[in-house]
């Protein structure tokens, strides 16, 4: 099957006791332990509810992975899938990840005992010039936010499958429709389901799929130990979303393609970040390990007057944190996102006041530009 119709046909399109075209919501806590000498599938809904086990098996078949498992936030899934580690190991990070994603890696992480090295993974080298003899894991994002950078997935997880790490890619700007980080070599890829998969902007949850068995029993040893698990109301509208990621993700690059090169034309625009530009760095190497350019773009305007102009001028989008609603939102990493990143390390990565990020919603793209036109003028 495709991936537009594996979306629909996933094993859970029909439900077998009624007949009922998708899951039931199973609203419990616990469950009736009928023979307490032969253990059941579940008991206790921290460790196991049917609703979220239907969203964790979609995702898994999704990423071609063994296990899937949910959270309540792509953070949660995130720093628990971190939590596989242990104190004094080595992990080595893309310097150009989630704003959230680096604050855990380098707060509570650190204190835990975790050791951290961020490099620029644009260069894979860099990622083999950081391994030390007890460096266990590589944590990528590719395209990256807010600049959009590429990551050559095959080369850096090459490095990482040689060298015995266990890797992971936060594959929340793609989503399995795009990209499939666990066929290119990865071993656990994790999602911020609340972004494209869930696509509403109306639900908070996470997700990571484990390439293997051995794997998902430790990635469910700290879901199950954490607790950091989503309600069955959250897994089903995740699951209900995922059911219309291909036509919204198709009609949003669309538009995102658009606008992208509108931006690029305009005389106080500086410079646009985008994949699917013919000129963006890593374009070529996106394209052979993705299949689309995804909805997400970013650009700086001239001043940072200009920027924040535009942010409380524009009109159909949001100005917002998240992305990958059917909304569009405009957001502004330096005072958003990346605002725990400190000043200097924000500018180094080109993250300036300058810079704006859009998600690019289903309105209609010539309104869209209409009213960024307005806003930037
Ligand atoms: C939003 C986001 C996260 C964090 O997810 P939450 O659902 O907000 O906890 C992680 N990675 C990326 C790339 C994101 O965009």
């Amino acid at each position: 099957m495709n991936r537009g119709t594996l979306l629909i046909h996933n094993g859970h399109e029909i439900e077998p006791v009624s007949g009922a075209l998708g899951v039931p919501i199973i609203q419990t806590s616990t469950f009736n332990q009928r023979d307490l000498d032969c253990p059941q599938e579940y008991d206790y809904a921290r460790s196991g509810n049917p609703t979220r086990k239907a969203l964790e098996d979609i995702i898994a078949r999704l990423e071609n992975g063994a296990k899937g498992y949910a959270f309540g936030s792509g953070i949660a899934a995130i720093s628990s899938a971190l939590g596989i580690f242990s104190a004094g190991d080595h992990l080595i990070a893309a310097e150009d990840i989630y704003g959230g994603s680096w604050r855990i890696l380098h707060t509570f992480y650190k204190r835990w005992g975790l050791e951290m090295t961020a490099v620029d993974a644009t260069d894979p080298d860099t990622i083999r010039r950081a391994i030390k003899p007890n460096t266990k894991g590589l944590f990528l994002e590719t395209p990256s936010n807010p600049l959009l950078k590429i990551t050559d997935l095959r080369a850096c997880l090459g490095i990482a499958r040689e060298a015995g790490l266990i890797s992971m890619v936060d594959n929340t700007f793609m989503t399995p429709y795009l990209q499939q980080p666990l066929d290119l070599g990865a071993d656990i890829v994790v999602h911020s389901a609340t972004k494209f998969l869930g696509g509403h902007s109306d639900v908070l949850s996470g997700l990571a799929v484990t390439k293997t068995e051995a794997l998902g029993k430790r990635v469910y040893a700290v879901q199950n130990g954490f607790g950091a698990v989503p309600g069955p109301w959250d897994a089903w509208l995740v699951m209900r979303g995922i059911k219309t990621l291909k036509v919204r993700m198709d009609a949003q690059e669309a538009s995102a393609r658009h606008i992208a090169a509108w931006l690029a034309a305009h005389d106080r625009v500086s410079e646009v970040f985008y994949p699917g530009l013919a000129a963006h760095p890593g374009r070529e190497i996106h394209e052979a390990q993705a299949s689309g350019a995804g909805a997400v773009l970013s650009f700086k305007t001239k001043t940072a007057e200009q920027a924040r102009r535009f942010l409380g001028k524009v009109e159909l989008a949001a100005t917002a944190v998240s992305l990958g609603g059917v909304e569009t939102i405009a957001s502004y990493p330096v005072k958003m996102s990346h605002a725990s990143i400190p000043q200097a390390e924000r500018e180094r990565l080109g993250i300036t006041d300058t810079l704006i990020r859009i998600s690019v919603g289903l309105e209609d793209p010539e309104d869209l530009i209409a009213d960024f036109d307005r806003a930037l003028s």
